[in-house]
């Protein structure tokens, strides 16, 4: 299952060309409290991770991220979607959703109410995950991009205007631009 999240979690690497690199540590037996990103496998925590250098500041034995979600049988869709997702936050994504210069206008009360029964969390959780949008000038972000894999899935009933968005499963042309403007592109690579 490590050398799964390693194949996908690489894409971030191989779609975009980016100066960055990952060091994965996938020997059953390898001690990861020198690692600055610490995966654990809890399915009772559902699928998480810290954003960006907000990872170095967690304790060192704690994960920074949960792959709850992640089992070796998982369909490839699935899998790809969720490691693509938490490794986008563990280099610097926030949720698409969370795009200042575009307000989605939220039923609020449904969506609280089916992710607390769907997930468990509660409405502080809920309320950090899906509504508090950071200021427009405190981040570095494309034009909305509904097709994002930072872009949650978005059933229609959880707006009052009836904006919905699917499953997204792999990166989107403005997330691989996005990488790209962020941390460059090696000179060799050819997209
Ligand atoms: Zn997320």
């Amino acid at each position: 299952m490590r050398e799964r999240v390693a194949d996908l979690a690489r894409l971030w690497l191989t779609r975009t060309g980016a100066r960055l690199d990952f060091h994965f540590w996938t020997a059953p037996d390898v001690d990861v409290g020198g690692a600055d990103i610490r995966i654990a496998f809890d399915p009772a925590r559902g699928s998480w991770s810290w954003v960006g250098t907000q990872a170095t500041r967690i304790a060192r034995e704690k994960p920074t991220m949960n792959l709850g979600w992640m089992t070796v049988e998982l369909p490839e869709d699935q899998a790809r979607s969720v490691v693509l997702h938490e490794f986008g936050h563990a280099i610097g994504l926030i949720h698409e959703h969370l795009h200042p210069l575009h307000r989605i206008d939220w039923d609020r009360e449904r969506v609280i109410a089916d992710l607390r029964a769907s997930q468990g969390w509660d409405d502080a959780t809920i309320s950090a995950n899906m509504f508090e949008e950071p200021p427009p000038d405190a981040v570095f972000a494309t034009a909305f991009d509904p097709s994002s894999i930072m872009m949650y899935a978005v059933p229609e009933h959880w707006t009052r205007d009836d904006f919905s968005v699917g499953w997204n499963t792999d990166l989107s042309a403005s997330d691989i631009g996005l990488i790209q403007e962020a941390y460059g592109v090696r000179p060799e690579w050819r997209g």
